[in-house]
C-alpha cells in the first residue's frame, strides 16, 4: 500500500508546472493569463479574469484603491489542467508599491513566464523582477505581446533583453512582420508558420499553419516581411545557441516567443512550451535537510496571507506552496514556529478560478488554508518532522510613518487590525521598546494608503499618518550576545520589534547608519531578513 502510494506522489509531481506570471504593468500580463486559461480549456469565455478583478472591486472597499489607479494589488493563483499535466499559474501584482508581495510569490514557483510589451521593451518594474528571478536563478520563458502595433524590431528587443538579463535568448518563434504587417508567428522548431488573423474569439482549430518547406509559397504571398523574417532566423538561429534544457533549468538561457495576448495568437506555443520545457517540482532546502518532492509526508511553506477575500467571512487564506508529500482532505498540520499543530477551516484550491474544496494536493500546488490567525507569513508546515524552510524575504521598508489613531477608544482594534496585517505583510508594523506608538514601514507609497483603507474597512479604525524622522531600518544580530545587549541598551530608543518579535534597529539617515556601523563593529546590520 506504502509502495503504491510513493509511486504515485512521484507520477503527480512530474505532472506538475508551477509559474509566476510577470511584467511591467500594462505590458498584457492579465490578457495572457485569460488566454492561457482559455486555451487549457479552463474557463470557457473570454474576458472572465477581467471580470473577477472587476467584481472583486465590487466587494471590497479598500479594493478601491486598486480600481482608482487601475493597478492589480492581490495577486491571485489559478490551476488548470493542460495536456494532462496540471498547470499552477501565479499572478503577481504588477506595481512596484506591491513587489515585496511578488518577491514572495516568485519564492513559490519553478519558473517564471515574463510578458515585455514589444513597443517598450524591458521596462523598469520588469528589471527589478528580473533581478529577483536571477538571484534565484529561476528558469524564465520571454513572451514578447502586442505583435500587431507598431513595435520595435524584434533583433534589437532580443538584443536588449539578452543584455537586461545577462543570458541568452533561444527565439523558439519569430514575428512575420509587425503591425498593419503583422503576418504571423514563424515556429523555428517546428518549421512552420501560423498565419495572423486578428480576433479574440479564434481557437488554434481556426488557424491556418503553412509548412517551412513551402518557401515559395510563403515568399510570394508575405513578400518583404517573409523575406525579412527569413533573414533574422537565419541570423538568430546561427548567432545564438541552441536550445539546451540543463541551461535553461540553470536560468542560463531563456526560450523567446511573440505574439499578440490580445489575438489568442501566440499562446498555444508558449502554453506547449510550459508543459514541454519548464521544470517540475525540484528539492527544496529547510535549515535540517533538503527535502524532496516525492517523499511521503507532507511540508509546505505559507508564501502569502491574504485577509478577508470574501467579506462575508471576514476570514485569512494562507497561502502555501506544497513541497512535499501528499495534502489529505481533514489533514493537520504542525507548525514549525508555534510547535503547535494547527487544523484549517477548510483547505481551497483555485482550479478553474472557483474556490472548491480541495481533496488531494502534490508538490507544486498551491492550497489555501481558510484560517482566523495561526499562521503567518514564512510558517513552514508538516506533518510532524521540524522543518524549517527559509528563503522568504522581508526588505527593510525606506518609507515610515507613525500611527496616530483618530478616536482613543479603538486602540484594542488598532492592535489587532496592526497585527493581522503586518503578518499579512502588507506592511511592516513596528513596536518600539520605548513607548507605544506604532511604526509602520514600506516599500511604496500605496501600501500606506490600502492599510489605511483596510483600518477603516474591515476594522472600523480611522488613523491620521503622521511622518516619521525615520529613513532606514535594520534588522541587527550579533554573534556576541553581550555586545547585543549593550547596543540594544545603548540605543533603546530608535529599537524595535516587527511582527516576527525580530529586533531592528532604525536611522534617520544612510550618514547616521553608516556611522553606527563603524561605531558598533560587532553588530551586523541587515538590510533583508529571511524568515527563520
Ligand atoms: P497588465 O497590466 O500587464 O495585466 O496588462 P493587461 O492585460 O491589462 O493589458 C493592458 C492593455 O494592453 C489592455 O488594454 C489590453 O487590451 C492591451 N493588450 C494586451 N495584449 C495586447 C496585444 O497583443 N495587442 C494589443 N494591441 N493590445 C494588447
Amino acid at each position: 500500500m506504502r509502495q503504491r502510494a510513493a509511486v504515485s506522489i512521484e507520477s503527480e509531481v512530474k505532472r506538475r508546472r508551477t509559474f509566476a506570471i510577470i511584467s511591467h504593468p500594462d505590458a498584457g500580463k492579465t490578457t495572457l493569463t485569460e488566454k492561457l486559461l482559455l486555451f487549457a480549456g479552463a474557463i470557457q469565455i473570454a474576458g472572465s479574469v477581467k471580470a473577477r478583478k472587476a467584481s472583486r472591486h465590487a466587494t471590497s472597499d479598500w479594493m478601491e484603491i486598486e480600481k482608482q489607479r487601475g493597478i492589480s494589488v492581490a495577486s491571485s493563483v489559478m490551476q488548470m489542467e493542460y495536456r494532462d499535466q496540471v498547470i499552477n499559474l501565479l499572478d503577481t501584482p504588477g506595481h512596484q508599491d506591491f513587489s515585496e508581495d511578488t518577491y514572495r510569490v516568485l519564492t513559490a514557483v519553478d519558473a517564471a513566464l515574463m510578458v515585455i510589451d514589444a513597443a517598450n521593451g524591458v521596462e523598469p518594474q520588469t528589471l527589478r523582477l528580473i533581478a529577483v528571478c536571477r538571484a534565484r536563478n529561476t528558469p524564465i520563458i520571454t513572451f514578447v505581446n502586442k505583435m500587431d502595433r507598431e513595435v520595435r524590431d524584434p533583433l534589437e528587443l532580443m538584443d536588449e533583453i539578452e543584455s537586461t538579463l545577462g543570458i541568452p535568448c533561444v527565439p523558439f518563434a519569430w514575428p512575420v512582420g509587425q503591425g498593419k504587417l503583422f503576418h504571423g508567428i514563424f515556429d523555428i522548431r517546428k518549421n512552420h508558420m501560423r498565419v495572423f488573423t486578428p480576433g479574440a474569439d479564434r481557437r488554434r482549430e481556426d488557424d491556418e499553419v503553412i509548412s517551412g518547406d513551402n518557401r515559395d509559397l510563403l515568399r510570394s504571398r508575405f513578400g518583404a516581411e517573409f523575406q525579412q523574417a527569413e533573414q533574422e532566423i537565419d541570423l538568430v538561429t546561427t548567432a545564438a545557441p541552441s536550445f539546451d534544457a540543463d541551461e535553461f533549468l540553470a536560468g542560463k538561457q531563456t526560450p523567446m516567443f511573440f505574439g499578440s495576448a490580445v489575438n489568442n495568437f501566440g499562446v498555444q506555443e508558449v502554453l506547449d512550451a510550459l508543459v514541454d520545457v519548464a521544470p517540475h517540482p525540484g528539492p527544496r532546502k529547510a535549515i535540517e535537510r533538503e527535502v524532496k518532492p516525492t517523499e511521503g509526508k507532507f511540508s509546505g511553506v505559507v508564501f502569502k496571507i491574504q485577509a478577508n477575500m470574501d467579506p462575508s467571512h471576514r476570514d485569512r487564506i494562507a497561502f502555501v506552496r506544497v513541497l512535499s508529500g501528499r495534502f489529505e482532505h481533514g489533514m493537520k498540520f504542525k507548525v514549525l514556529r508555534t510547535g503547535k499543530d494547527f487544523r484549517p477551516t477548510s483547505v481551497v484550491t483555485f482550479l478553474s478560478q472557483r474556490r472548491d474544496r480541495v481533496d488531494e494536493a502534490y508538490a507544486g500546488d498551491i492550497i489555501g488554508l481558510t484560517t482566523h490567525g495561526g499562521l503567518q507569513l514564512g510558517d513552514s508546515l508538516s506533518e510532524g518532522e521540524s522543518l524549517q524552510f527559509t528563503g522568504l524575504p522581508f526588505f527593510a521598508p525606506e518609507l515610515f510613518a507613525a500611527v496616530e489613531l483618530k478616536d482613543p477608544m479603538r486602540s484594542k482594534q488598532l492592535q489587532k487590525g496592526l497585527m493581522e496585517l503586518g503578518q499579512e505583510g502588507a506592511i511592516q508594523v513596528f513596536k518600539p521598546l520605548l513607548g507605544s506608538e506604532m511604526l509602520l514601514g514600506a516599500i511604496g507609497q500605496l501600501q500606506f494608503e490600502v492599510v489605511q483603507a483596510r483600518l477603516k474597512g474591515e476594522y472600523g479604525v480611522e488613523v491620521r499618518l503622521m511622518p516619521s524622522r525615520y529613513s532606514c531600518a535594520r534588522w541587527v544580530t550579533s554573534k556576541n550576545a553581550n555586545d547585543l545587549r549593550r547596543f540594544m541598551d545603548a540605543n533603546v530608543g530608535r529599537m524595535v520589534t516587527d511582527a516576527a518579535e525580530t529586533h531592528a534597529f532604525l536611522a534617520t539617515s544612510r550618514f547616521d547608519l553608516d556611522v553606527m556601523q563603524k561605531r558598533w563593529e560587532t553588530i551586523e546590520f541587515h538590510p533583508m531578513r529571511e524568515h527563520a
